[in-house]
């Protein structure tokens, strides 16, 4: 366990030297576009952070869900849904189903995000400006992502579970598990509680502990939601996050309830999964075969 720990750290610090040594280079840059799009706004920094956390991950996710869409809708292309984690499902996705999740997703982001950033804004101004003229060193912007990260585990996971109480998930989180094989777009498809409590909550809760600056409150705001819309997506895609942990929660309810997993292994509700071909699967793979071709459901039998 210690030498794991050690190990784990002497990662972590090469991998921020060599990122470092990445920014360094591309530092000046980032700061130099900071500094002429905040000059741009001439003080209104109002605006300029309703932009940055309601339009620019508004448009991530609507980007990102328009291309999975797409694939979604017409089956095409064989190159991606090739990929699909279950795959004799959504050929093609229930239209009326889909549209009936777009609607309430567009109404979750328009009367429930867009207030609460308002709400986030002014509780941010109360401990100085979030909007200031200096971006945050490289540093304090990755030890930052990776706090909101742990934040975001530890609240979504007991909510999440929490909203598996019978009480509670006939009458709020059976509606975002109608979908046993979900697709990107689902992602947000909740009960509108739901979505203040357990979407919201956890990934805005960070940037308020910390008071982070802009640039890193709607980087992270961009990352959380293209991290989800992955796990929804219901394609295990090379070189992107392995979306089967989130996906066998949908097909079986009762595991996987985190977002990282570690909760899961420390509560043991990943016992069931860790048995499974979805686990042995759970990795970033870094080629172009499917892993249901790779680790096939049935091991091939000897010829
Ligand atoms: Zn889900
Ligand atoms: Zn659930």
């Amino acid at each position: 366990m210690g030498s794991g720990i050690l190990l784990l750290a002497a990662f972590g610090n090469s991998l921020t030297w060599h990122l470092q040594r990445f920014w360094g280079a591309s530092g000046y840059f980032w700061q130099d576009l900071w500094t002429k799009l905040y000059l741009q706004f001439e003080g209104h920094n109002a605006a300029m952070f309703y932009l940055g956390t309601m339009l620019a991950p508004f448009l991530t996710f609507w980007f990102t869900n328009g291309l999975l869409l797409l694939v979604d809708l017409t089956g095409r292309p064989s190159f991606i849904t090739r990929y699909r984690i279950q795959v004799d499902k959504n050929i093609p996705v229930d239209q009326g189903k889909l549209w009936h999740a777009i609607k309430q997703v567009v109404f979750n982001q328009v009367f429930l995000s867009g207030p609460m950033v308002i709400g986030i804004y002014y509780l941010m101004t109360l401990r100085g400006d979030p909007c200031g003229p200096q971006l945050p060193t490289f540093h304090r912007g990755l030890m930052e992502l990776a706090f909101c990260s742990i934040v975001e585990e530890v609240m979504f996971y007991y909510s999440h579970r929490l909203f598996h109480h019978p009480a509670l998930y006939k009458h709020i989180h059976k509606q975002h598990h109608e979908w046993t094989a979900p697709i990107g777009v689902v992602s947000i498809y909740a009960h509108p509680l739901e979505h203040v409590f357990s979407n919201m909550l956890p990934a805005v809760s960070g940037p308020v502990i910390l008071g982070s600056h802009l640039a890193t409150t709607s980087l992270w705001y961009c990352l959380a939601l293209f991290s989800t819309t992955i796990s929804h997506c219901g394609y295990h895609l090379p070189f992107l996050p392995s979306p089967e942990f989130h996906d066998f929660h949908h097909l079986k309810f009762n595991q996987c309830f985190g977002v990282l997993g570690v909760l899961d292994r420390l509560h043991g509700t990943d016992g069931k999964f860790r048995q499974t071909k979805q686990y042995e699967r759970h990795f970033l793979f870094t080629n172009f075969t499917p892993l249901s071709e790779s680790i096939p459901d049935q091991p091939k039998k000897l010829q």
